[in-house]
């Protein structure tokens, strides 16, 4: 018989209301989940408990979800990547540097757990890890299932790559074969997950971006989808480079063009999608592609930090949901905190819309979990709900950062940190339990990520195409 778990009377419950379609406040209340999934919410559960969690001081809320990152490679450019500008590759998100840093096997291993440490103890129990460096490495399923997140696995494939000879052009190698080669080894991947017996794996067919990929290849990977009955992902519109390259090859914007090849639909999730018609830096003649989007009634999944870290945003996140574009979150590249996350993305739409509360903390709030929801066509994730399944988050109201409490949420999405998480399941199983990972040693993580990172900068000169080591590209913030 499955383990029933009691939440007795919590201070506040974010509760999924059906009559509004949207989360609400519910007060000294209790929740209950039994194995899997959420059995009870209300006053007084009188039924049996094998384990009973005082609630006084705990705000109960659904896990995040995390839609986009490649846990397997960012996390070793993290004190590299920050400051680098490209001197000549000026609004293309470092593409001059964005494949120096290698990662190998066993560190890619390494930076997956480190990443989900950090989701999971920042609330978030679902992400979606793109892997987009060729096809993973032997056991990669298996690894992600003792992770103890719920993953969508999507081994992203791609018809051609692009690099940079000499730091200022962008040219794309193509190798369309190989693309349609690596699908079928990918959906053998995305199979493998969705029979895995931890319950926790998913598959998402992923077509690595809209500027690498053939109609051919895209149209393969959208029939693989839909033959499963999963979403699809891809990047697109992620830098002006790829905007102006899809406007030389085909006359038409990465979003007009991915909807005419029947890419976009209620099951595709767009990466990115910032630099879009409307985006200043693009400087284009129409505004059409955010009603494309809304149409279509595609997902785009929203990853604020990076993009500011390559001062660029959104323009904005308010406008784009009020627009009627379903909206999601990701963290990307690092660090692999929903908290922040969501803190950034209220902030930058803030300031891309000059508008207060154009976008305000229930709004956040609803993206990183119903919309996300929604995306992956789930009505049983991203809520505090009888019968969903039981991704619970309890938050720490006594946290220095939660109080004063007037409104958790608020409190949480503006001044909170991932320090005030407390514990997190995960489809009815304790993956952190006081703020410490359960399902890996969090110190040992970091200390073989830490080693691989070495590595990777160690070969930094024969990746760069001027030959330069990791320290002239980028060097130490402060003289030694
Ligand atoms: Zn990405």
């Amino acid at each position: 018989m499955a383990t029933t778990t009691l939440i007795r009377n919590a201070d506040w419950i974010i509760a999924f209301d059906p009559a509004r379609n949207g989360h609400r406040y519910l007060r000294n209340q209790d929740v209950a989940f039994a194995g899997d999934s959420i059995a009870f919410i209300g006053p007084d559960y009188a039924g049996q408990a094998d384990r009973t969690i005082d609630g006084r001081q705990l705000m109960v809320m659904p896990g995040l979800l995390d839609l986009h990152l490649h846990a397997y490679m960012e996390m070793h450019g993290k004190g590299f990547f920050e400051d680098l500008a490209s001197k000549h590759m000026w609004m293309t998100q470092l593409f001059e540097y964005t494949w120096v840093l290698q990662e190998d096997a066993e560190s890619a291993v390494a930076a997956t757990q480190a990443s989900v440490c950090d989701l999971l103890r920042s609330g978030c129990t679902t992400m979606a890890e793109l892997y987009c460096s060729g096809l993973p490495y032997e056991g990669w399923v298996e690894m992600l299932g003792r992770t103890g997140i719920r993953t969508y696995v999507c081994p992203m494939v791609q018809s051609g790559h692009w690099g940079t000879p000499n730091g200022r052009d962008h040219v794309y190698t193509w190798h369309e074969a190989k693309g349609i080669q690596n699908l079928a080894r990918s959906l053998e991947l995305i199979d493998e997950a969705m029979r895995h017996s931890s319950g926790r794996l998913h598959g998402m067919v992923g077509a690595a971006q809209a500027d690498t990929c053939t109609p051919e290849l895209f149209g393969k990977c959208k029939q693989a989808a839909e033959d499963r009955g999963i979403p699809l992902q891809t990047h697109a519109a992620q830098s002006v480079m790829e905007f102006r390259e899809m406007i030389r090859r085909h006359r038409k914007t990465p979003i007009e063009w991915l909807a005419e090849i029947g890419v976009l639909g209620p099951r595709t999730l767009l990466g990115h999608a910032i630099n879009i018609d409307q985006h200043p830096w693009v400087n284009h003649h129409e505004r059409k592609d955010l009603d494309r989007l809304a149409e279509t009634g595609t997902t785009v999944v929203h990853c604020p930090r990076a993009f500011a870290q390559w001062g660029d945003m959104m323009r904005s996140l308010g406008g784009y949901r009020a627009a009627g574009v379903n909206m999601a979150l990701g963290t990307d590249c690092y660090p692999h905190d929903m908290v922040e996350e969501m803190r950034i993305a209220g902030l930058m739409s803030k300031v891309a819309s000059g508008h207060v509360d154009l976008l305000r903390t229930e709004h956040v709030f609803e993206i990183a979990t119903l919309g996300a929801a929604k995306a992956l066509g789930r009505d049983d994730l991203g809520r505090i709900s009888v019968g969903a399944k039981a991704d619970i988050v309890l938050v720490d109201l006594a946290h220095p950062s939660m109080r004063p409490v007037r409104d958790p949420l608020r409190s949480l999405v503006y001044s909170g940190v991932s320090g005030a998480v407390r514990d997190v399941f995960v489809n009815g199983e304790q993956m952190v339990k006081d703020r410490k990972v359960l399902t890996m040693d969090q110190d040992d993580v970091l200390d073989r990520l830490e080693a691989g990172q070495k590595r990777a900068l160690d070969r930094v000169p024969t990746m760069d195409w001027a030959k330069r080591t990791a320290d002239e590209i980028s060097p130490l913030s402060l003289p030694q």
